[in-house]
Order: C-alpha cells, then sequence, then structure tokens
C-alpha cells in the first residue's frame, strides 16, 4: 500500500501570526543579515535559557555553531574529544575538521544518552574536551557530568540540536557547559525556515571572538577614525587565534529566520508539551508489548523531539516489525543514528575502534515512529491501531 503516515521531513507547521512576522521582516528588514532581528532573536533566546545576554550568537545552522565551538577549542596536535558514537554525524565532525581526535562514549541503554560513568571510562590524559548529545531531546545527566568535567580540566560542549527547551533541575539543556549548540533545522521542534542554529559561549572572552568568526574575521579597528571610510569599513584582526590557523567563515543567519526565530520561542513550550503527552499516550496504548521498549520520562527533562523504541526481541524482529508497517500499514518508521565509529570516514580518520556494546545494541534494535508535532490526531491514532496488529501477529 502506499504511505498513509510519512516520517516527514518537516516537524511543524506556522501559525498565521508566525507567517506575518515572516512576511513582516520580508517587506521591512534593513539589512537582511545581522540586524536588529538578529540581536532581537540572540537576546531572546538568552533569556529562555537563562543565561547571560551577550552568551547567545546565531548561525546559519547547528553544524556552524559546532563548528565555531570546534574552533574555539582551538585543539593542538593529539588533543581528545569525548563523543557519544550513538548520534548524528554533525555532532563530530566539526572537531575532525578542527585538529581533534575522537574517542568514543558508550549510551546508556535505557535513556540513550550517555552518563558521567560512559564517559569517565574513556577519558585520557589527552582529553581537551566532552561533547554531550542529549539525543532524542533528553538531558544527559549533567550535573554528575559537569562535575567529573571540572575535576578534570575539560571543557564541556552540549549538543542539545534536539533538546530545546528540555530542562532537569531547572536549568535548560545546552545552558549546562562552556557551550551550548542548538539546530533550528526543518526537522527540529523548532524551526527557522529549514535552516538556522545557535551558539551559547559561558565565558566572556571566548564569546567576544564570536561576531568576528561568525562573519569573515571582521571586527573593529583598535583606533578611532578621523574619516569613517579610511583605511577601511571594518578591520579584519584576531590577535587572539594567533597561535592557531585563523579560520573565520560566513556562518550568519538571515533576518527573516532571526524574526521567525525569535516568535518561534513563543510557541516551544507547548509544542513540546503536547509531543510529550503525545509521545506518553502512545506508550500507555502499546504498554502490553514489553518487547517494544520505549524511554518513559513525564518531566520537561523530555522533550520527544523524537519517537525511539527498542525492540528488545532483536534485529530481525525489528526488520520484520518496519517492514510489516511500511508495506501492509502504510506506516514509514525509520532507523536512526549508526554508531559513527562504524562509518568508513570515521575509520579512514583512524577512530573506528569503540567499546560502545550499548550503542551498537540499540542502533541494531532500534525503530523511530513518525512523530512530527502536525502528525493529525487520526494518523496517530491509526499507527498505534498499526503497531498494534503488527506486534500481536509477531507474538
Ligand atoms: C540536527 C542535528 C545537528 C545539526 O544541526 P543542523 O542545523 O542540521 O546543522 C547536530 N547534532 C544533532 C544531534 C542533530 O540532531
Amino acid at each position: 500500500m502506499g504511505i498513509r503516515v510519512n516520517f516527514s521531513g518537516r516537524a511543524i507547521r506556522y501559525t498565521e501570526e508566525e507567517i506575518a512576522v515572516v512576511v513582516e521582516a520580508m517587506r521591512n528588514a534593513d539589512p537582511l543579515t545581522q540586524g536588529t532581528y538578529m540581536r532581537a532573536f540572540e537576546s531572546r533566546f538568552a533569556a529562555y535559557q537563562g543565561v547571560p545576554q551577550g552568551s547567545c550568537f546565531t548561525t546559519m545552522n547547528g553544524c556552524a555553531a559546532l563548528e565555531l565551538s570546534a574552533l574555539l577549542c582551538r585543539f593542538e596536535p593529539g588533543d581528545e574529544v569525548v563523543i557519544p558514537s550513538h548520534t548524528f554525524t554533525a555532532s563530530a565532525y566539526p572537531y575532525v575538521k578542527k585538529g581533534a581526535r575522537l574517542v568514543w562514549a558508550d549510551m546508556d541503554l535505557h535513556t540513550r544518552v550517555v552518563t558521567a560513568r560512559s564517559i569517565e571510562a574513556v577519558l585520557t590524559p589527552r582529553t581537551r574536551a566532552v561533547v554531550v548529545v542529549h539525543l532524542y531531546g533528553y538531558v544527559a545527566d549533567m550535573p554528575a557530568i559537569a562535575a567529573l568535567c571540572k575535576e578534570h580540566g575539560l571543557l564541556l560542549i552540549e549538543d542539545a540540536a534536539q533538546a530545546i527547551g528540555s530542562e532537569l533541575e531547572g536549568k535548560k539543556a545546552g545552558s549546562f557547559g562552556d557551550m551550548g549548540i542548538f539546530s533550528f533545522h526543518s526537522h527540529k521542534n523548532i524551526t527557522t525556515l529549514g535552516e538556522g542554529g545557535m551558539l551559547y559561549v559561558r565565558d566572556p572572552a571566548l564569546a567576544a571572538l564570536v561576531p568576528a568568526l561568525r562573519h569573515n574575521g571582521h571586527c573593529a579597528f583598535g583606533f578611532e577614525r578621523a574619516d569613517y571610510w579610511k583605511p577601511a569599513m571594518g578591520n579584519v584582526d584576531l590577535p587572539m587565534l594567533d597561535d592557531v590557523p585563523l579560520q573565520p567563515a560566513n556562518y550568519c543567519l538571515g533576518e527573516v529566520e532571526c524574526a521567525l526565530g525569535a516568535k518561534l520561542l513563543e510557541r516551544i513550550d507547548s509544542i513540546n508539551d503536547e509531543k510529550r503527552a503525545r509521545a506518553l499516550r502512545f506508550m500507555g496504548a502499546l504498554a502490553d508489548f514489553p518487547q517494544l521498549e520505549f524511554h518513559r520520562e513525564e518531566s520537561r527533562r523530555h522533550n520527544y523531539h523524537l519517537l525511539a523504541a527498542r525492540m528488545t526481541s532483536g534485529p530481525e524482529a525489528r526488520d520484520s516489525f518496519i517492514r510489516a508497517m511500511h508495506d501492509e500499514k502504510g506506516v514509514k518508521c525509520v532507523v536512526q543514528y549508526m554508531p559513527l565509529d562504524r562509518y568508513d570516514y570515521y575509520r579512514r580518520q583512524g577512530m573506528g575502534q569503540a567499546a560502545c556494546p550499548n550503542a551498537d545494541l540499540f542502533y541494531d534494535t532500534m525503530v523511530s515512529f513518525p512523530f512530527q508535532h502536525w502528525l493529525s490526531e487520526e494518523d496517530l491514532e491509526y499507527m498505534i491501531e498499526a503497531s498494534r496488529q503488527v506486534l500481536s501477529r509477531q507474538g
């Protein structure tokens, strides 16, 4: 049969008010990049996150924010970065590009994120930084991980691309570490027209470098110019980075996207709450099939960006479930996040070694259900019923 419930490439539909904000910015923004809308988005995002003003920077996507964070680490040859093997590739390769060697930390089989213990197990004297990914939208145990990083003098970076709005002990995902990155990609719980990102930098001295690194190395001259047009409109000078390759780029996000991003912050909590309520309903409706194991979290620690389960009866049962859901019911489930050490790219980089049995087991048995915010009630009910029928038959 044809596809009835697709795994959509788009997470949300826009309200008329959000569309009006976009149209207004299209008409009036001047300039169309790096203007008042960008400053408003950064300022409101910092307020939402509960972090100081001036510490958040829009970027054209989450990957650009990760690359800036990698640059700010100022790696030296031999430096290692600990990162989960079970994550999206964009969490990892920016650090390879900027000179680090990746060391893979295992995930917890139940929560699907790294733990202080799994990170500690792979620390070496060369570890410089730890990247924690709040995968699927669930905040890892940041108090314990931050304490571990402090004890060992390590930079702590949070990839909160999937976890906007998730919180633990009253603190938002992405606000616990030295840096945090966010994505407003088409798939994420809020999206700025398909692409967009944010970087949080805690240390004001490092944060001061971001605007120049984000925009071609441009900065102000350190002296008063008698003629505003001489010697040039802007300076290019990053003295603090002279000891590492100076690698600015243009990572800016346009004004229309920024206007929309600021507006969407008004709706993120309700989007997350609605997704969580639905996820809990879905799990409840399948609770009599224990072979399909979910991670149940009733608090705002999980925003249920994705709805993922594990088929404890093994890889063949998983494959036959996905096949039947697709071929017979028209529901397109997918499998996500092959452990990165298993990809040829990371193997060729000499990063093919990992001791991450949980990540391997999870990946080989996981099922990710369609879970875009705009999924209709009918389609959600249909997906529950279809899952129940296929699972009953599998026994
Ligand atoms: C989406 C995502 C990214 C990259 O974000 P983009 O905005 O698509 O560049 C990084 N890490 C994780 C975990 C993601 O899900």
